[in-house]
């Protein structure tokens, strides 16, 4: 048995849409990536990313797979929606640029500290 998150109402697991409200009760993004082409212990393996977007936040997450050349994922975790969009912004820092996260009292003190240069 499964709820919808957007009407309440219950149903067995067969569908992929309410019946009563037509909710998407499943959706989810998934994608293979490739390893690199010359790390040679890497090769036939990917990695599979799914990406879950259910109505409540408990059902949000992302998933990551890394599947042999047979076909059996060796090794699965899951991130919540905040560390997934850490994680997306750790990728998307440019190359040899130190991390170092930014937060808003980071900008703010920023802000602060330009007040106060004569
Ligand atoms: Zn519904």
């Amino acid at each position: 048995m499964q709820e919808c998150g957007r009407c309440g109402n219950r149903m067995d697991g067969r569908y992929r849409f309410c019946p009563w409200c037509a909710a998407p009760l499943r959706s989810k993004l998934v994608e293979f990536f490739r390893p690199h082409p010359d790390v040679e212990p890497d090769q036939g393996r990917a990695l599979r990313v799914s990406r879950y977007l259910g109505a409540r936040s408990e059902e949000r997450h992302v998933r990551f797979s890394v599947w042999d050349e047979d076909g059996v994922a060796e090794a699965v975790i899951s991130l919540d929606e905040p560390e997934a969009d850490r994680l997306a912004r750790f990728l998307l820092e440019p190359a040899g640029r130190r991390h170092r996260p930014r937060t808003v009292w980071d900008r703010l003190g920023t802000l602060a500290l330009r007040r106060h240069v004569p």
